[in-house]
């Protein structure tokens, strides 16, 4: 009997071994806002970023990478769901009182990770509805990430420029004095007269809460914190962090500590805040000795933008020459909101040592996919229904250069990579008009980024047998209701 026990915990050794390393702890950093030109490692020199630059040294950086659309929203429903967005109405940019807009019971990347034994949860801004429409912060608030496959949540609920100004742990908000509940107004989104809370510009009025507001300038450490602190708790077990920084949204209201530290105006300083709050995570990896058995994924969840709220110089937002030259997309055209590569082509870099290869990788990939790449990672096949766009990027994320042969762009207009072959169809109905500011109107456009990756030579006349086939796969890929095979 000793014999065969002892014969067993050999076999067994091995065996447990190669579970753990095919369950890595998975951290998902997603920034809000940060364009494809804003790191160093992305060839940014007025904006210092020792932490992210060392680790894209330490692990690959993609140049071919994309948010699923070119704002906040539909980003997070795609990389959530793996579904398009644009399948889905009510995906849009959301006000703060929206009810949560992924349905209970559907599969998401949290959901599917539980069902492989992780330990799950989110950090930061979320963005995808609370409750159901429109959203009482005064009483429980569900559903919500907890519903959906998160086992915990600290939120920032919608935006850091729309109320509520507070911040939400699992089903409650934190800190609320009930003799003082909070009342939001969205009957008044855009425009004047504005609400203020704290004293800064905001989308929809808040009354009441007051003991609740967080403190914008105290937001990077706060999130920071509650990273280090889950990563912290559940140390012992496969866990996955969503943490989805305020960074660099509006408003720019940086720490003291950061305030003119870039040479690119407050927006670079907060892209400094944001390579700070990474390095407070990697450095907790390192503490506890997490670092080699974790994937660590940075992205963004769209293009870069100067401003999208009006001139406001005091937080952030203003003029290209506060931005002092730096060019926030890089070379590319375009930028968050817009169907050009500077909408959705984001940096994304991705470390897991040992088994992720360093350098660089110009694989088509897309936030869509990891609902099925971290399905792959942990041994486990999706059910047909689930996940309709998201493509097992793995491979391409383990070094291999096959990333995805199409990909959707979703920036107002709904446009068309087949490898370096970029379509924008003419825009439609009310859009259709020539749109100056997105470079969008009537005529079809087609690019060849290969040898034109700023977009600026539309082709869609010398190659009308291209434009045409595009469009058909485009239309079958919107008809179909599922892209993935
Ligand atoms: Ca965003």
């Amino acid at each position: 009997m000793k014999h065969l026990l002892s014969v067993l915990a050999l076999l067994l050794t091995p065996l447990a071994a190669l579970a753990e390393t095919a369950k890595p702890n998975i951290v998902f950093i997603l920034a809000d806002d940060i364009g494809y030109g804003d790191l160093g490692c992305y060839g940014a020199t007025k904006i210092k970023t020792p932490v992210l630059d060392r680790f894209a040294k330490e692990g690959r950086r993609f140049t071919d990478a994309h948010s699923p659309a070119a704002v906040c929203t539909p980003t997070r429903y795609a990389f959530m769901t793996g579904e398009y967005a644009f399948r889905k109405q009510g995906t849009g940019i959301l006000p703060g009182i929206a009810g949560l807009i992924v349905a209970p019971g559907r599969m998401t990347v949290p959901g599917m990770l539980k069902l492989a034994g992780y330990t799950t949860g989110v950090v930061g801004k979320w963005h995808l509805g609370l409750g159901t429409t429109p959203t009482d912060y005064n009483t429980e608030i569900k559903p919500g990430p907890l519903e959906i496959g998160f086992d915990y949540a600290w939120l920032l609920p919608a935006t850091g420029d729309r109320t509520p100004c507070v911040w939400v742990e699992n089903h409650r908000v934190v800190g609320l004095d009930p003799k003082d509940p909070i009342k939001l107004d969205y009957s008044v989104q855009r425009g004047e007269p504005r609400s203020f809370v704290n004293g800064i510009p905001r989308i929809g009025e808040q009354v009441g809460g007051k003991a609740a507001l967080w403190k914008d300038d105290e937001i990077c450490d706060v999130l920071a914190g509650k990273a280090v602190t889950f990563i912290e708790k559940n140390k012992d077990k496969p866990f996955f962090l969503y943490l989805a920084t305020h960074d660099i949204h509006v408003p720019r209201v940086p720490n003291a500590r950061f305030k003119g530290q870039s040479q690119a105006g407050v927006r670079g300083d907060c892209v400094q805040s944001f390579d700070w709050t990474v390095g407070q995570v990697l450095a907790a990896l390192d503490r506890l000795k997490l670092t080699d058995n974790t994937l660590v994924i940075v992205t963004s969840d769209n293009g870069g933008v100067l401003d999208n709220n009006g001139p406001d110089k005091e937080h952030g937002i203003g003029s290209p020459e506060a931005n002092n030259g730096h060019l926030h997309n890089g070379m590319l055209r375009g930028g968050k909101g817009s169907p050009f590569e500077g909408g959705t082509r984001v940096p994304f870099l991705a470390r897991w040592p040992g088994h992720i290869p360093q350098g660089d990788s110009a694989a088509l990939i897309c936030h869509v996919d990891m609902l099925a790449s971290f399905a792959a990672l942990t041994g486990q096949k999706l059910p047909d229904t689930a996940g309709p766009d998201s493509f097992d990027v793995l491979p391409a994320l383990l070094g291999g250069t096959t990333g995805r042969e199409t990909l959707v762009e979703h920036g107002g207009v709904l446009a068309l990579r087949q490898g370096t072959w970029k379509l924008i169809p003419p825009a439609e109905g009310a859009k259709a008009k020539k749109n100056k500011k997105r470079g969008t109107g009537p005529d079809a456009q087609l690019y060849n980024l290969a040898n034109d990756l700023g977009e600026t030579k539309n082709v869609a006349a010398e190659h009308p047998d291209r434009v045409r086939e595009m469009t058909a796969v485009l239309d079958r890929i919107r008809e179909q209701g599922r892209s993935r095979p």
